[in-house]
């Protein structure tokens, strides 16, 4: 399987090989900000990942960095420091993904302007 994706300019390009696992939007405080809404990711190990291009990396916590275009400022990559995967935002990804969303997380954080009802596992 290989997935291929871009953020909005064009200037970062990534491919994932593998079969993405954790297919899940999240509702935190940091990728409501980042993405002035919700997050839809997936993640493969860091191998598997290819990334076209140079994102800047936002380091946002002491453990976790986010990766993003420096010119159009898409919001593609989040990467924890102590795990070999990284993951990449579904949003990005050129045709259709061929994934299933499997959870919501963080919906404790979530805005008060939505209700989640589409019936997908909630932590
Ligand atoms: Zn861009
Ligand atoms: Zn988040």
């Amino acid at each position: 399987m290989s997935l291929k994706g871009s953020c909005l300019c064009g200037a970062i390009r990534f491919e994932a090989k593998g079969t993405p696992q954790g297919v899940s939007v999240c509702h935190c405080s940091q990728c409501r900000r980042m993405s002035g809404h919700l997050w839809a990711s997936a993640y493969v190990k860091d191998d598997e990942l290819t990334i076209f291009g140079t994102p800047q990396w936002y380091v946002s916590s002491g453990t976790a960095r986010r990766g993003f275009c420096p010119t159009c400022g898409s919001f593609l990559f989040w990467k924890h420091d102590a795990e070999d995967t990284t993951s990449f935002a579904l949003g990005a990804i050129d045709g259709p993904t061929g994934l299933t969303l499997q959870k919501h997380i963080f919906t404790a954080d979530k805005g008060d302007y939505y209700e989640d009802a589409d019936g997908v596992e909630q932590k």
